[in-house]
């Protein structure tokens, strides 16, 4: 008998039919001697039309107010599923963040977990029943409800297995598992039967959407086995499991792209020390997070700062910029929403030399500018126009050797 965590996201829910044919996976484990405990995403779109709602009345919106709203497509799936597993003939209940508790920080709208209060959930388990908990939910200092950020419910997920002390998270969605690349834009994406908690990290980290960033960092803390697979087939999903029990290590291991940047330059600032200290030093107390940075120097003495954030600190960061232009002298303000960071990673990087150079290679091969470059041990990321983002990634899946 396992103890397993069974996390449906927002396709696997997306309906009524979806909902019973999830909860029918459930009873089969349950039915093997399983203890199971499920985590539900929204229906697919729910949250979507939720954030464009608080959009449509402030972008500059409350993000407690945020969060009581956005929260609420857990609400009713896991309502329905907790429906579903009893028409199924399974004992099971419903479980909102507030409830089990799920305590978080007060950083609304992106709160990190901080404790869950497993035991009555663990006895309840014991006793037979199956616990269906509002993913991407929890409760702050304040005792407002708070959101983990977009695709949330996968830490949630992680973080109740690891709470429970779960042998196993499985994580059900649209794909098959973890591929070489989005097998949505690139046909030739090739499944992954194991991946490393690092390089799962690191994709997830540029964009791979398929794990929330922060579920993988925590896989990798509490060393919970991740299992990601379709709720859609019976196929075997991709394992993210130590970098120990990979065998064959590749050169690159995927590529990710994320749409989620805007690019800010700021332009025309005096070349001095200090001045990078006060353009992010605005950002941080507006509470942007920044991602790459370049900087120009001019013969003039001038130079132009760009750098990227997420779009739904885009409004923000510009505003804190504006906000503090009586100590940060600039010229203007540049604003790029149309733009796409494609990244490549693989441990192999460490021992290799050329992998970047083959990125631009193949750019250039392509006339694909690049805007912005950064790097780190096991990964190569740049910018580019938003329209080329599927020629680009489709390229690269080639000339790396991953197409299937
Ligand atoms: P869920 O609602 O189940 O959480 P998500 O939409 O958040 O599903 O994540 C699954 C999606 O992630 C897939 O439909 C796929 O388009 C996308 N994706 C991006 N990169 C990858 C990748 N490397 N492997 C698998 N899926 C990926
Ligand atoms: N429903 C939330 C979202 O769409 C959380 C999740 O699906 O993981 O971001
Ligand atoms: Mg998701």
């Amino acid at each position: 008998m396992s103890r397993l965590v069974m996390k449906f996201g927002g396709t696997s829910v997306g309906d009524i039919d979806r909902i019973r044919a999830a909860a029918r996976r459930v009873r089969r484990e349950v039915e093997a001697g399983h203890e199971v405990a499920v985590v539900v995403s929204a229906m697919a779109g729910a949250t979507n039309q939720l954030v464009a709602w608080c959009q449509a009345l402030s972008a500059l919106h409350d993000a407690r107010e945020y969060d009581a709203v956005v929260a609420s497509g857990e609400q009713v799936t896991s309502g329905l599923m907790a429906i579903a597993l009893q028409t199924e003939g399974v004992e099971a209940r419903s479980w909102q963040g507030w409830q089990i508790p799920v305590r978080s920080d007060d950083a609304h709208g992106k709160a990190r977990i901080e404790r869950i209060e497993a035991e009555t959930l663990i006895a309840r388990m014991a006793a037979g029943q199956v616990p269906v908990v509002a993913g991407f939910q929890g409760i702050g200092p304040n005792q407002r409800i708070t959101t983990f950020g977009r695709g949330g419910s996968d830490t949630s997920a992680v973080a109740l297995a690891a709470a429970l002390g779960a042998d196993r998270c499985d994580i059900y969605t649209d794909v098959e598992g973890v591929f070489t690349t989005d097998p949505r834009i690139a046909t030739r994406a090739r499944k992954l039967d194991r991946i490393s908690y690092e390089e799962m990290l690191e994709l997830a980290s540029v964009g791979a959407k398929v794990l929330q960033t922060r579920s993988v960092e925590l896989a990798m803390k509490e060393r919970v086995r991740v299992q990601v697979l379709s709720s859609f087939s019976d196929a075997p999903g991709t394992l993210v499991v130590g970098e120990e029990e990979i065998v064959e290590k590749e050169l690159v291991s995927g590529i990710a792209y994320s749409r989620d940047e805007a690019k800010v330059t700021v332009r025309r600032v005096p070349d001095r020390p200090g001045v990078a200290a006060l353009i992010f030093g605005a950002l941080a107390e507006a509470h942007v997070n920044v991602d790459m940075i370049v900087q120009n120097v001019a013969a003039d003495g001038t130079t132009d700062m760009t750098f990227t954030v997420s779009r739904a600190d885009f409004p923000r960061a510009e505003a804190a910029l504006r906000a503090a232009h009586d100590h940060i002298p600039f010229a203007e303000i540049a604003t790029d929403p149309n733009v796409t960071k494609i990244s490549v990673v693989g441990v192999g990087m460490r021992s290799h030399a050329g992998v970047a150079a083959t990125m631009f290679k193949t750019l250039a091969d392509r006339s694909i500018n690049i805007q912005v470059i950064s790097t780190s041990e096991i990964k190569v990321s740049v910018l580019v126009a938003a329209e080329y983002t599927e020629l680009a990634v489709r390229a690269l899946h080639t000339a790396y050797g991953l197409d299937g």
